[in-house]
């Protein structure tokens, strides 16, 4: 018998997401941002619920292949871009659009003669500065690449540093007055922007987290007026139970301590597993159904949980670690991070099915 830990995956809840996604950016079209492997859930675990999606964003060559080898004919977007010049041969086989940040890279392009010419997706640094032409150096940039054998489409890009929590107004400005005089669609917002930010939606958005059910901020109570659907739901068992008496700690470094005659269950789940080792106690976890709380520290292949709401819970019982019942953001908030990196990090070990 395997550990009774598994992860569930739901190409329809990414579908139902997506076509909350149409109904916000209803004037534009839809990247479904697939990176990291479709945020952990596995490509082709995920592939089903995307195919109202106008294109696929990705990063790496080789998910852009196998997007393609899945039967994918429409657009399929390199977010980063390519890197040799074996990378532009691939994007030319596979028909791949292909994001162009510095000169470098167009150059490589052209170098490689594309048998078609290639699409691209020119990028503006409008503030993140982590990759892009910069405003001043832009209609240059365009000027260059429109030139270029080799380049085809020049879709303008740019993306976002706070729309999560903030204006995008400023990186708009820069933007809009860069590429004034540039024709061409234009393509900004992450799921964010796509959820906040109208006024950035222009021809194409391109949300990652919010297909897979979780908050471009990290906070659940920002999506609760947004009916999304937990994408991936990971679940365990009971496997052992505890009667503690007050005075009694559990776990590791006995950081919790029992006040009074308690009930402890003791989940086949650890940070072997993807669940975040710093979760305090408190974190929530359903077990059976009922809401109650992690205590003690979270060890590699065990967790421990409170179980005096849920009395009649024993071995066996069902738990559930995020999905529907117990929010990813929830679990994230607690432990000092965000629900995209608890869904990237699900260890390789944790069984996966498509449910
Ligand atoms: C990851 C990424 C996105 C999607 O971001 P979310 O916050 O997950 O919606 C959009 N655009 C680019 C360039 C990205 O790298």
């Amino acid at each position: 018998m395997p550990r009774p830990i598994k992860a569930s995956i739901h190409p329809d809840a990414v579908a139902h997401n997506l076509d909350i996604v149409r109904r916000k950016a209803s004037k534009s079209r839809v990247w479904a941002v697939v990176k990291a492997n479709a945020y952990g859930h596995g490509i082709e675990r995920v592939y089903s619920g995307l195919a109202a999606a106008d294109g696929i964003a990705l990063l790496d060559l080789d998910e852009a292949v196998r997007i393609r080898e899945l039967g994918w004919k429409k657009p399929v977007l390199l977010l980063e871009g390519v890197f040799t010049n074996e990378d532009v041969k691939t994007a030319d086989e596979f028909g791949l659009t292909v994001a162009v940040h510095s000169d470098e890279h167009r150059k490589l392009i052209v170098a490689a003669k594309p048998r078609r010419p290639i699409d691209i997706y020119l990028k503006m640094n409008s503030g993140m500065n982590r990759l892009g032409f910069t405003p001043e150096n832009y209609q240059a940039a365009w000027a260059r690449a429109s030139a270029s054998e080799g380049i085809g489409n020049i879709t303008l890009m740019s993306h976002f540093a706070n729309a999560d929590e903030g204006s995008v107004d400023w990186q708009l400005e820069q933007f809009d007055n860069a590429t004034r005089d540039i024709p061409g669609e234009r393509s900004l917002s992450n799921s964010a922007a796509t959820l906040w930010h109208a006024q950035a939606h222009r021809d194409w958005v391109r949300p990652g987290i919010v297909l897979y059910g979780a908050s471009p901020s990290g906070q659940s109570k920002d999506i609760s007026d947004v009916e999304l659907r937990a994408s991936m739901t990971l679940h365990s068992e009971l496997i052992a139970v505890q009667t503690m008496r007050a005075g009694e700690t559990v776990g590791y470094a006995r950081t919790y301590r029992a006040d009074g005659e308690m009930r402890i269950g003791v989940v086949a789940c650890g940070y072997a597993d993807g669940y975040p080792r710093h979760a305090p106690t408190g974190t929530p976890i359903c077990v059976d159904g009922i809401i109650t709380r992690t205590v003690g520290r979270v060890s590699m292949d065990m967790l421990t949980v409170d179980l005096t709401p849920c009395p009649n819970a024993g071995i066996g019982s069902k738990v559930e670690l995020w999905g529907e019942q117990v929010k990813i953001d929830d679990v994230a908030a607690s432990s000092g991070t965000i629900g995209y990196e608890l869904m990237c990090a699900l260890a390789r070990r944790v069984p996966v099915m498509v449910a």
